[in-house]
């Protein structure tokens, strides 16, 4: 038997993790004697086990089946499981070992120890083992034989310790990989946004002769010069609102942090959407029962964002539910929740809906904008130190939560002509 000193430094050490993983996987099988040495990695974020690294020949793919009178150790019996695939996943869920046998037939072991979960090899055809780190299973290790696997005490020790090398190997590939997507992801948002910054300034400068224009045809009579006018408006507000995303992306927004009161806020917050609100009921309570609610914030970005939360719950609930505004002081942050009785937003939608331009695929193109409001929302938030998120409301309805960093009223006072 070659050992581990077959597993020399520069193998564990290859520059590339997935070359590191098939010369375990080659080291495992020629060591064992074994026609086959299949390495897989568990990878959660995509919902699956995929092969990482393997081995020697490939299977005959002929399924394992698992008939009733195999007696089963301890635990959890896989009964009915339709394939080899469907046993590697469920190792690598459960933790467990497992053994084919020559029949096609399945033992479940133990949580895999120095025993193999209290199997022995001696009737294997192939063993299934999981593979740790820190006691978590981060992938699979299966070794084949073409009739039995025949292990005697020292390859079983040899496999025992591989097995923490496999497992590292494992964790390396993954590792890599999550920063390979970490790298583009971040490549991707560069990008979008220099082509937002172009494209915004581009789409400018027609827009305004698209409008004179328009005016010029209204005064002449023809009533299409409205809808030109109404389009062209709406266009430059998309346009501008690609423009500040563009900006807050690459943190060239100026903000004027300022001592403001909540009052003072939610009043002219109100006042801009009342033409939206038309007779709907926005209820408001803020809560300054002892002193007055102040916060460190910007006030027109603050508003904008308020604005924009409340045309949602507008937009986005029935005509006939009201809508919540509740303002409170939590620890250091000021509270501003906006609540309403729309259909509320899936879970897997939460995070989506604070991306630039992301809108669900099943919402109605003729309500709402291009998908900007949220994610300009956010990022002004985050960039006074705040931030905003969406919960679901108990009872149906979705609450929108921003917070701002509040101030007390002493400094308020003091710093009323200050600029902080
Ligand atoms: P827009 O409203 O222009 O589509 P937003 O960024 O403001 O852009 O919102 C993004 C998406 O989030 C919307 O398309 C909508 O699906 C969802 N959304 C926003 N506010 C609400 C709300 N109050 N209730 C349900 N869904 C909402």
């Amino acid at each position: 038997m070659e050992g581990l000193s077959a597993l020399g430094a520069e193998t564990l050490n290859a520059a590339r993790a997935e070359d590191a993983l098939e010369a375990v996987a080659d080291v495992i099988r020629r060591t064992l004697d074994v026609t086959r040495c299949e390495i897989y990695l568990r990878d959660d974020s995509r919902g699956g086990i995929a092969l990482a690294a393997a081995s020697g020949q490939s299977p005959n793919g002929r399924s394992v089946a698992v008939s009733d009178d195999v007696p089963h150790r301890d635990g959890e019996s896989p009964l009915g499981l339709p394939s080899r695939e469907r046993l590697i996943e469920w190792v690598a869920g459960s933790g467990q070992t497992a053994l084919e046998r020559g029949d096609g037939t399945v033992r479940i072991g133990s949580t895999h120890g120095a025993d193999f979960g209290g199997l022995d090899p001696a009737e294997a055809r192939a063993f299934v083992l999981p593979l740790r780190v820190r006691d978590r299973t981060v992938g699979v290790l299966r070794i084949a034989q073409q009739n039995a696997l025949a292990l005697d005490a020292a390859k079983r020790r040899f496999l025992e310790t591989i097995s923490y090398y496999a497992a590292l190997g494992v964790e390396r590939v993954r590792l890599v990989a999550e920063a390979g997507r970490a790298e583009s992801l971040k490549r991707e948002d560069e990008m979008k946004n220099a082509l937002l910054a172009s494209v915004s300034h581009d789409l400018r400068t027609p827009l305004t002769t698209i409008k004179a224009l328009a005016h010029d045809i209204g005064v002449e009579g023809d009533e299409r010069a409205v809808t030109i006018e109404e389009e062209a408006d709406r266009l430059n507000r998309f346009v501008a609102d690609l423009l500040d995303l563009s900006r807050l992306a690459a943190g060239g927004l100026a903000l004027n942090i300022e001592i403001n009161e909540v009052e003072d806020l939610v009043g002219v917050a109100l006042q801009r959407v009342s033409g939206a609100q038309g007779s709907r009921a926005i209820n408001v309570t803020i809560d300054s029962a002892t002193t007055p609610l102040v916060g460190r914030f910007d006030f027109v970005a603050a508003l904008r964002i308020l604005v924009n939360l409340l045309e949602n719950a507008l937009k986005y609930s029935p005509s006939h539910t009201a809508i919540e505004l509740r303002v409170r002081r939590e620890g250091d942050a000021l509270e501003f929740v906006v609540a309403d009785r729309g259909r509320g937003v899936p879970p897997a939608e939460r995070e989506r809906i604070f991306e630039p331009l992301y809108r669900p695929t099943d919402s109605l193109p003729d309500v709402g904008g291009a998908g900007l409001g949220l994610a300009i929302a956010r990022r002004l938030a985050v960039a006074q130190n705040g931030s905003v998120r969406h919960e679901p409301r108990d009872g149906g309805g979705s609450l929108f939560i921003v917070q701002l960093p509040a101030a007390d009223v002493d400094s308020a006072a003091e710093g009323a002509n200050l600029d902080v």
